[in-house]
C-alpha cells in the first residue's frame, strides 16, 4: 500500500513522561492495526521513550522538534523531568511558541493528517486542525471523575458564571454531580494549586482554566483514557454534562509489555533484578513519586525515615530535577544512604528506572506512589495495593477514588499545610505490606487485575476506538 492510503494520526502530547507513555501506548496500537503516526516532541523526550518494537517501527515517525528560547528556561531543559514542578511554567510557554511552525508542519504533512490527537497544554491546536480542515480529538488522560470535577469548559473557561464561589463549595462535591462522592480535594492541595495557577497564568499569560477548558471546547470529540467496567457512572456525567461532545472511552492503555520499558539494553535491570531477586515474594515497597512532583525537604526526610522506620525492604525510585539555579532538589536525610547500604533495608535508584518491570517482580508486594493515573493502571494491572501520597494536580481526586475503591489506603496529612510525619509512613507501610488488617486491601487490589490488567479488554476497546476513527473519516468526506 502507498503512503497515502494509510490513515495518518499527529500526536501532540505534552512535554511530560506521563503523558508521553500513554500516547505511545496509543501509537503502538494504531500502528498494529496499519495506521501511520507522527509522535511529536522534544529530541530528550524522544530520546527517554520505551523502545517501539520493531514490527511496527517503520510505522511510528518519532518527530523532534526545538523548543523556542524563553527567558528563565536553561536550554537543558525540554520535558517536565528536567524541572521542579514550580517551574513547569516556563516549559509551558517555550511550548505555547510552537504554534506557528506545528501549523506549517501540520499543512506540508505528506500525507495529509486524518486525525490529529493532543492533550491539555496545546489548546491552541484545535483551531489550527479546524483551518485545515482535519478533525482533532483531546486525548484526555486523567480518569472521568477527575475531568468531572473540573467541570464544564465554558465555566473553566469564564464563558459562564462558576457556581462554586466560596473555598468551602470548591472542597465540596461539584453541584453537577449527580450521585454521593467522595472524590475531593484537601484544602491543603486546594491552596497549592491556586498558588500554581496563579503563577503560570503570570508567566504563559493563558489562565490555566481557560487552557483546560479551551482543549476540550475545540475538540470535535475527547477520547478518555478509562472504561466503564471501571467507572461507568462519571463516564456517563463527563459525556452528557461535563464535555456535551462524544467522549469515547479508549480502555485503560496496560502497558504492552513489561520488557518494552527497557531502553538501556537491559543493563539497569540486571542489576536491580539482582537486587529484587534476593528479596522475598511481595515483601517489598515499590516507592516513586513520579515525573513531575517535587516534595520539599521536610516531605524527603520523613518519607526516607518513615521506609527506614517501616523495616520493610523497598525499592526507591528518585527523580533529582536542578532547579533554575542548577542545584539538585533532592537531598536525603544525613547518613541515610550508608545507613540503607549497610543494612541492604532498600535500593535507592537516582534517574530512571523500568517501572513496569519492577513492580511485575514477584517481590514487590505495594506500590507507594503519588497516584499518576499511568502508574495507578501500570500498579492495579499487577494487583500491587497501593500507599497512596499524593502532591500534584488530580493526584489527590485519584487517592480519595482509589480509598472509595479499598485498593489502598493514603498516609495522612495535616489538612491545612500538608505535612506528613515518618510514623504515618511508617504505619500506612506495614498495614498495606505485612498487617493482617491489611488483608482486604491487598485482596481488593489482586481482583483488579480482572479490569486494569485484562488484555482482551483492551483489545476490545482499541478495536472499537479504530472502527470510530475510521467511520469519523468517511463520515467527513
Ligand atoms: N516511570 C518510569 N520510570 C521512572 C519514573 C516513571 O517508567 O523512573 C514511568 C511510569 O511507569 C509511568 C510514568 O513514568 O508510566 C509516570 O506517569 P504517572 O502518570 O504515574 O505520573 P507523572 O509522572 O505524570 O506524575
Amino acid at each position: 500500500m502507498e503512503n497515502e492510503d494509510i490513515p495518518h494520526v499527529v500526536m501532540v502530547p505534552w512535554l511530560a513522561m506521563g503523558h508521553l507513555i500513554p500516547f505511545l501506548e496509543l501509537s503502538k496500537c494504531l500502528a498494529l492495526k496499519g495506521f501511520l503516526i507522527s509522535f511529536i516532541s522534544t529530541p530528550k523526550n524522544i530520546e527517554k521513550l520505551p523502545k517501539i518494537p520493531e514490527n511496527i517501527s517503520s510505522l511510528i515517525n518519532l518527530v523532534k522538534i526545538q523548543l523556542p528560547q524563553v527567558d528563565n528556561l536553561p536550554d537543558y531543559a525540554e520535558s517536565t523531568i528536567d524541572l521542579p514542578s514550580d517551574k513547569v511554567h516556563y516549559l509551558m510557554k517555550a511550548f505555547d511558541g510552537l504554534q506557528v511552525s506545528l501549523a506549517s508542519y501540520l499543512e506540508n504533512s505528506v500525507p495529509i493528517p486524518n486525525w490529529i490527537i493532543y492533550d491539555s497544554a496545546a489548546y491552541w491546536l484545535p483551531p489550527i486542525a479546524n483551518k485545515l480542515g482535519i478533525p482533532c480529538a483531546y486525548f484526555c488522560l486523567v480518569n472521568a471523575a477527575t475531568i468531572a470535577w473540573n467541570g464544564p469548559p465554558s465555566i473553566l473557561m469564564g464563558i459562564t458564571e462558576n457556581p462554586r464561589k466560596t473555598l468551602e463549595d470548591i472542597l465540596g462535591v461539584p453541584p453537577w454531580v449527580p450521585f454521593p462522592s467522595k472524590v475531593v480535594y484537601r484544602l491543603h492541595e486546594i491552596l497549592r494549586l491556586m498558588k500554581i495557577y496563579n503563577e503560570d497564568n503570570n508567566v504563559t499569560d493563558v489562565p490555566q482554566g481557560y487552557r483546560a477548558g479551551s482543549s476540550v471546547q475545540g475538540a470535535d470529540v475527547v477520547f478518555i483514557r478509562s472504561c466503564t467496567e471501571f467507572e461507568s457512572d462519571w463516564l456517563q456525567l463527563v459525556e452528557q454534562k461535563i464535555c456535551q461532545k462524544p467522549v469515547v472511552p479508549i480502555g485503560l492503555l496496560p502497558p504492552s509489555s513489561a520488557r518494552s520499558y527497557d531502553n538501556d539494553n537491559g543493563e539497569i535491570w540486571r542489576e536491580i533484578s539482582e537486587w529484587l531477586d534476593k528479596q522475598k515474594k511481595e515483601s517489598v515497597v515499590y516507592v516513586s513519586i513520579g515525573t513531575e512532583a517535587t516534595p520539599t525537604e521536610e516531605e524527603v526526610v520523613e518519607l526516607a525515615l518513615g521506609l527506614e522506620l517501616s523495616q520493610l525492604p523497598f525499592f526507591w525510585v528518585i527523580r533529582n530535577p536542578k532547579s533554575l539555579s542548577g542545584d539538585d532538589s533532592f537531598k536525603l536525610p544525613d547518613g541515610f544512604e550508608d545507613r540503607i547500604s549497610v543494612s541492604g533495608q532498600g535500593y535507592i535508584c537516582k534517574g530512571w528506572a523500568p517501572q513496569v518491570r519492577i513492580l511485575a517482580h514477584p517481590s514487590i508486594g505495594g506500590f507507594l506512589t503519588h497516584c499518576g493515573w499511568n502508574s495507578i493502571i501500570e500498579s492495579l494491572g499487577l494487583g500491587r495495593a497501593l500507599i497512596m501520597l499524593p502532591f500534584l494536580g488530580e493526584q489527590g481526586l485519584n487517592a480519595r477514588m482509589l480509598e472509595e475503591r479499598k485498593v489502598g489506603i493514603e498516609i495522612p496529612r495535616d489538612e491545612r499545610d500538608g505535612s506528613f510525619t515518618r510514623d504515618s509512613v511508617a504505619k500506612s507501610l506495614r498495614m498495606v505490606i505485612v498487617d493482617d488488617d491489611g488483608e482486604p486491601f491487598r485482596t481488593k487490589a489482586r481482583e483488579m487485575i480482572g479490569i486494569f490488567g485484562d488484555r482482551d479488554l483492551h483489545d476490545q476497546y482499541i478495536d472499537k476506538f479504530v472502527r470510530y476513527l475510521q467511520d469519523y473519516k468517511l463520515k467527513e468526506t
